[in-house]
């Protein structure tokens, strides 16, 4: 990380919101869900999945618990009746994780139950390594019990082998490689380096070092006849990802690539015209700015990305 990045990260934040909303715009789809309905459609017709993400996490209240998985719900029956390839990713504590695990899982029940109703799936994403375990839990549980009612007759979700729920695993914790072996079988797992500013006891802070384990864990994640979601824009993975799946002579239903909304549209949909499939992690949602403000604080990198948008948009320049 530059020093340049670290005075950015430090100082964004600071920023007036219409700024650091200017900067972020390429990143989220809009403030409402036809927005993000909107551009799912778009990113659609030019071949590429997506998967929505309503902004906000580390609520404290039950109330916004309850407010936000009831707009979650909403949000499958959207996608189911407009068609669109399209699933959805949460947050544990957008659902309550942080409030009571009983009420975080029940709400993550509904609405894995309703995205297996409606043919769809919910990828439940990662988020910093006080959540890491009991997310875990709570997928295997889900899963499980997903599983069972679809063993009795119930609905089948889209993921692979008809599963409704899948999870996130970050290739900078150490514990990572230990989560892949006690994965359930055909574990359906997006791996990302993860974002989170983590202590060294947890996690791995030596760039090369996170992306040797990212490839590690893609290969532990493919042995273990897992599905995997490879989240990443790092070029060198891409490829080395690439050359995984073609030595292993793995076929469109094992895998996928995933970037996030507005980065890398080059790399993107060179994969795509590759005959990858590839899916968009589309955020929406009126909470932008804490979230915007928090990721450059917490990842002055991504800082030192909007920084140099800012300078290359105020030139001009397109492909940032
Ligand atoms: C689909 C998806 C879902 C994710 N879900 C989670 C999650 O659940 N939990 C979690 O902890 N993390 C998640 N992440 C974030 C992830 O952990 C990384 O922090 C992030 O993807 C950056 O790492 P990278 O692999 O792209 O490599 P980097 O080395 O960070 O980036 C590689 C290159 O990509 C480009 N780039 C990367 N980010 C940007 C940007 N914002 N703007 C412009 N260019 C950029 C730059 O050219 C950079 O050199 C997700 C990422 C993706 C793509």
């Amino acid at each position: 990380m530059t020093f340049f990045s670290r005075v950015v990260g430090w100082s964004l934040p600071l920023m007036p919101p219409p700024l650091v909303r200017w900067a972020a715009a390429p990143y989220v789809a809009g403030d409402e869900p036809a927005d993000a309905l909107a551009r799912t459609a778009g990113l659609n017709e030019r071949g590429l999945a997506a998967t929505l993400a309503l902004l906000g996490e580390e609520i404290d209240s039950r109330e916004l618990a309850v407010e936000g998985t009831g707009l979650y719900v909403d949000l499958v029956d959207q996608l189911a009746d407009r068609g669109l390839d399209c699933n959805v990713s949460v947050k544990l504590t957008l659902l309550g994780l942080k409030i009571e695990r009983e009420l975080c899982r029940d709400h993550l029940a509904l609405l894995v139950g309703r995205a297996a109703e409606r043919g769809n799936f919910v990828r439940i994403d990662m988020e910093d390594h006080t959540c890491t375990t009991a997310t875990l839990d709570l997928y295997r549980e889900i899963l499980a019990a997903s599983r069972a009612r679809r063993a009795a007759g119930g609905p089948s979700g889209s993921g692979a082998g008809g599963d409704a729920v899948g999870v996130v695993l970050q290739a900078y914790l150490h514990r990572t490689l230990a989560d892949i072996a006690a994965l359930p079988e055909g574990a359906n797992v997006r791996l990302c380096k993860g974002i989170y500013v983590e202590p060294p006891s947890v996690a791995i802070t030596d760039y090369h070092k996170v992306r040797r384990n990212f490839l590690a864990s893609l290969e532990a994640l493919f042995d273990r006849g897992a599905y995997v979601g490879i989240a990443t824009h790092d070029n060198y993975l891409l490829r080395e990802s690439a050359a995984i799946i073609e030595r292993r002579g793995l076929a469109g239903d094992r895998y996928e690539f995933q970037m996030l909304l507005g980065v890398t549209e080059n790399r993107r949909d060179a994969l795509a015209a590759a005959g990858h499939r590839m899916r968009i992690y589309v955020p929406y949602g009126r909470q932008w700015y804490a979230y915007s403000t928090r990721r450059l604080r917490e990842n002055p990198r991504i800082a030192g990305h909007v920084a140099r948008a800012f300078f290359l948009r105020t030139l001009g320049g397109r492909d940032w």
